[in-house]
């Protein structure tokens, strides 16, 4: 999987700031310079004020002025079942690779059995992975090589199938029903930072998925380099949390 930030809000603590100041001055923020409108804040320079307000804002659950930067990002190679969880998520907007309109007819099925077009889940080469709702524990190694096999024959199969029935005229949008939940997508989603935090809570905790958890923790990540001051705050004070409802 990789995860890049394609574009986001420039200066997306200015405009945090600058909402949020918006609510409690008598002054109106649009007629007044940055500084002007932070001034009051407690602070030896901008930059200090900036963190003083953001740390006020995200301690006392006053989360609307988070809603106003955006961000998207664009994800490649996320499996179709990590697709569907992450588009659950009502505040995002997506743009998602169409199997209707992308034929994979050229990918060879031994290929597919080495790792391409199919995202391979850890449990189907290690043996000391553990999942959720698992049975069994840790497995001997000629469980795990069993498993290893079994795995990359099924996606394969299904690749060599998916392909003779588009040889057989089936259209794209019909053929790929016989494709794996596990076949690779390239996805572009936008959120505010808002939004961000709340993916943070969800699908950053223990009880989320590998996958969509590797993606959550790249994102907050990306995050943390845009949007510093909230990310670094969100990281150290409010990630894995029990309230899950705000922001
Ligand atoms: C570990 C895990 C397991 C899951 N398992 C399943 C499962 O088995 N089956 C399944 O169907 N889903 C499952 N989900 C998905 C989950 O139920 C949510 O649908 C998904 O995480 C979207 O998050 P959200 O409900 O916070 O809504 P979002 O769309 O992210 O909205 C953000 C917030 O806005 C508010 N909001 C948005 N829309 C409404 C609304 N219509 N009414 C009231 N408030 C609203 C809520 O406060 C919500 O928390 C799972 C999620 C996780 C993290």
């Amino acid at each position: 999987m990789e995860v890049q930030l394609l574009e986001a809000t420039e200066d997306p603590e200015e405009l945090i700031c600058t909402a949020a100041r918006n609510d409690y001055s008598e002054a109106f923020v649009g007629d007044q310079s940055f500084a002007e409108t932070m001034d009051e804040i407690d602070g030896d320079d901008i930059e200090d004020r900036k963190e003083t307000l953001i740390g006020h804002l995200l301690d006392h659950g006053h989360f609307g002025p988070f809603e106003h930067p955006q961000a998207t990002f664009a994800v490649k190679g996320i499996s179709r079942s990590c697709m569907a969880q992450i588009t659950r998520h009502r505040h995002v907007s997506f743009d998602v690779q169409s199997m209707r309109y992308v034929s994979f007819d050229d990918v060879d099925p031994d290929d597919v059995r080495e790792g391409e077009l199919v995202v391979t889940p850890p449990s189907a080469t290690d043996p000391d992975w553990v999942g959720r709702n698992q049975q069994t524990g840790r497995v001997g190694e000629e469980t795990a090589e069993k498993r290893e096999e079994v795995f990359s024959e099924a996606v394969a199969d299904a690749v060599e199938s998916y392909q003779e029935l588009l040889d057989l005229g089936m259209p794209p949008e019909d053929a790929r029903f016989v494709l794996p939940i596990g076949t690779k997508v390239n996805m572009v989603m936008s959120m505010n930072a808002r939004m961000l935090m709340h993916i943070g809570d969800m699908r950053a905790a223990a009880d989320s998925q590998w996958e969509i958890r590797q993606m959550t923790e790249e994102v907050l990540d990306l995050a943390e380099e845009w949007c510093p001051i909230t990310f670094e705050y969100y990281n150290e004070h409010m990630k894995n949390r029990k309230n899950r409802l705000a922001p």
